[in-house]
């Protein structure tokens, strides 16, 4: 058999490609445990270190801001009051230091005994923008809603009153604060809301926080509700980034808060490789 010159440098090449690789593969298969491989631990990352995530929270309260600018420029005599209509968890209160504990626990789904005991300690930290959002909210007369789906028990309101007012969160009290403990569903108190106020957008980070539509446990379903509103986000809606929680996970797993299982983190599996190159 007659091998040329550069058929002998590709083999060479090859086999040197392959020598490089095996020491790493192995030390991969080395280390392959629980403790570094986890289900939440590159959307954590991301919320923990990265400039975008942050940036994306100004994005939105700065949005929020010109919206209210411009209800404010078009308000007439004699109309409603102003108001916004916020979410709180993950839009203006980050919760990053108890994912990072679930994950320092090798847990990697999240876990609603530690959450009711986290929420306790009342770490949660103010979202970027969110206090100068507000604040300029309140400056101008526009008054500010909280609604959320918390549920501590009986304690619920008073803990969520306790977060708000540590990180001076202006109308931090039972008559701005709407908890919703039976339903998820946040339309009547928006509904209820909006009879004595104009409404200028809604604030959150999970569809469910803008319309009860999207409740969906279907992926392309809630897809394409979302695309039939498109218009409405940046004006009515404004969104903000969540990739560890909400009802994106429901439609995915059929539930909002799924055990921790292998066959779970098989549909988590099936759910990231939805398009997969396979060449
Ligand atoms: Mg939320």
């Amino acid at each position: 058999m007659r091998v040329t010159v550069k058929a002998l440098v590709k083999a060479l090449a090859i086999s040197v490609a392959l020598a490089a690789a095996a020491p790493s593969l192995g030390q991969n298969a080395l280390t392959r445990d629980r403790d570094i491989e986890n289900n939440l631990m590159m959307a954590m990352a991301w919320k923990q270190t990265a400039a975008e995530f942050r940036a994306l929270y100004y994005q939105g309260f700065n949005i929020a801001r010109l919206r209210v600018e411009i209800a404010l420029a078009q308000k007439q005599e004699g109309s409603l009051p102003l108001a916004i209509i916020s979410d709180v968890d993950e839009t203006l209160l980050l919760a990053n230091d108890y994912w990072g504990y679930l994950i320092s626990q090798g847990q990697d789904f999240f876990d609603d005994a530690s959450w009711d005991r986290w929420v306790e300690e009342n770490r949660a930290v103010a979202s970027p923008g969110a206090l100068e959002f507000l604040n300029f909210c309140v400056s101008n007369s526009v008054e500010i809603f909280y609604v959320t789906n918390r549920d501590q028990g009986e304690a619920t309101v008073q803990l969520a009153i306790e977060n708000l007012n540590t990180l001076g969160f202006p109308f931090a009290d039972a008559a701005h604060l709407r908890v919703l403990r039976e339903s998820s569903n946040k339309e009547l108190v928006q509904q209820d809301i909006k009879e004595d106020y104009e409404v200028v957008a809604l604030l959150g980070d999970n569809l469910n926080d803008f319309a009860r539509r999207y409740y969906s446990t279907d992926v392309d379903q809630r897809m394409s509700l979302m695309e039939e509103d498109r218009d409405r986000y940046g004006r009515d809606y404004i969104l903000f980034p969540n990739p560890t929680d909400g009802h994106w996970i429901r439609a995915i797993f059929g539930e909002s808060e799924p055990p921790a299982s292998d066959a779970n983190r098989r549909i988590l599996k099936a759910a990231a490789t939805r398009a997969a190159w396979a060449p």
